[in-house]
């Protein structure tokens, strides 16, 4: 089938697609074909979301990790960070101007920490969030793998949304980027716990990272549906020079353009084939193009996640180099972020936590689409 059919099937049902069509459509070269396929997901998109974006204030809450993923800037053996952690209160305002500035929902984001006095220090700000906000603020987590009981209290405390993702669909390369001590499948297990616990549960993976192939990223694709995730939050390597998959690789520009055009390709595809979930133009895009998350938003995400942190401790939590906006103050980001957003025509959901059509669909709510 040629593309402009693979394209109509994809946009009228959902799961339409084979493998082979799916690893077709990421192969497409940049140029006119890439637009349709932007095209076509951009239509999908606003079959379900309108022309709208939601928003998630991202809180960076600790930049200690006990894991060692072998491509992350904080991972526990890089020595050269310098490591923070913020404190109760501070993750609370946070919250707090992100609700009185109409952010509808936050993440709260940190490294991978298992202990007692973590998961108490998690369910007391969930608590306080639902207590200021009357249960108004949506509030994602995303603190990596945890026992079920941990998930449990979690969610009793308040949190809506987790975000956990895979990385990679495929166990042999998943092995490839981490130390042996850490597990595909505890990780999937994780994701299934979540599931069972009424979470609206958010996966991903990065692309473009090396020894991937777009067979491995099709096969993600159908991860995503047999996982039955809610919610995609993914976006291409970006090699950090102090972790041993980054080390001695150059930031060349057609590098980087090469790394956006996969990303870019993965939103559009993912948007095509799941239809209904949301999907994140994440901050990393920023890092690969200036305006790379407002070409995320054409190609079919709609959900952004502006850093809400205080700027102070933005360049601690570098996962990969050259992130964007580490010197700005939520203020500044908030602003910026309007303009990028109608700049391209679209309107920024305010005061909306911004449910996934998918997980609403599943619930029996099928009010998603507009
Ligand atoms: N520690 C938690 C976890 O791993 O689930 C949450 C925070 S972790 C820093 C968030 C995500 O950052 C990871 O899931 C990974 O996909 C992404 N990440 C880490 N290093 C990266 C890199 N060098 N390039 C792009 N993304 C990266
Ligand atoms: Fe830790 Fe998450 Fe980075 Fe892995 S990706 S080292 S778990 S912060």
């Amino acid at each position: 089938m040629d593309l402009s059919g693979i394209l109509k099937k994809a946009r009228e049902k959902r799961f339409a697609l084979t493998p082979s069509e799916i690893a077709s459509l990421l192969d497409v070269e940049a140029g006119a074909d890439r637009a349709d396929l932007f095209e076509a997901a951009y239509a999908v998109k606003c079959m379900y979301s309108g022309r709208n974006v939601s928003l998630r204030g991202l809180i960076e809450m600790g930049n200690a990790c006990a894991k060692n993923c072998l491509y992350c800037g904080i991972r526990r053996d890089n020595a050269k960070v310098e490591r923070f952690h913020l404190f109760e209160d501070q993750v609370v305002r946070m919250a707090e101007w992100a609700h009185r500035e109409g952010y509808g929902s936050v993440v709260i984001q940190s490294g991978e920490m298992e202990s007692d006095e973590h998961t108490e220090f998690v369910a007391a700000i969930l608590r306080r969030i639902a207590g200021f906000s009357g249960g108004e603020l949506g509030v994602t987590l995303s603190l990596g793998e945890q026992r079920e009981e941990v998930y449990r209290y979690w969610r009793e405390a308040g949190a809506r949304r987790y975000l956990l993702r895979i990385e990679t669909s495929s166990p042999e390369l998943y092995r490839r980027l981490h130390p042996p001590d850490h597990s595909f499948h505890r990780r999937v297990g994780c994701l299934r716990a979540l599931r069972k616990l009424g979470y609206q549960v958010g996966s991903g993976v990065m692309s473009g990272l090396p020894g991937q192939t777009v067979g491995h990223l099709a096969n993600d694709m159908l991860f995503f549906r047999d996982m039955d995730i809610d919610m995609i939050g993914m976006g291409p390597f970006v090699p950090h020079p102090d972790t041993p998959l980054g080390e001695g690789t150059t930031l060349s520009a057609r590098y980087l353009s090469e790394q956006l055009h996969i990303g870019l390709k993965m939103i559009a595809v993912a948007r095509l084939y799941l239809h209904d979930v949301n999907i994140a133009a994440t901050t990393v895009l920023q890092t690969l193009a200036p305006d790379g998350r407002e070409q995320g938003l054409l190609a079919g995400a709609n959900v952004l996640m502006p850093n809400i942190t205080d700027a102070a401790y933005r360049e601690k939590y570098m996962l990969y180099p050259n992130k964007p906006c580490i010197g700005e103050n939520a203020g500044q980001c908030r602003g910026c972020l309007s303009l990028r957003v109608t700049g391209i025509g679209e309107a920024i959901l305010w005061d909306q936590s911004g449910d996934s059509p998918h997980y609403a669909a599943r619930c029996g709510n099928r009010t998603g689409a507009v």
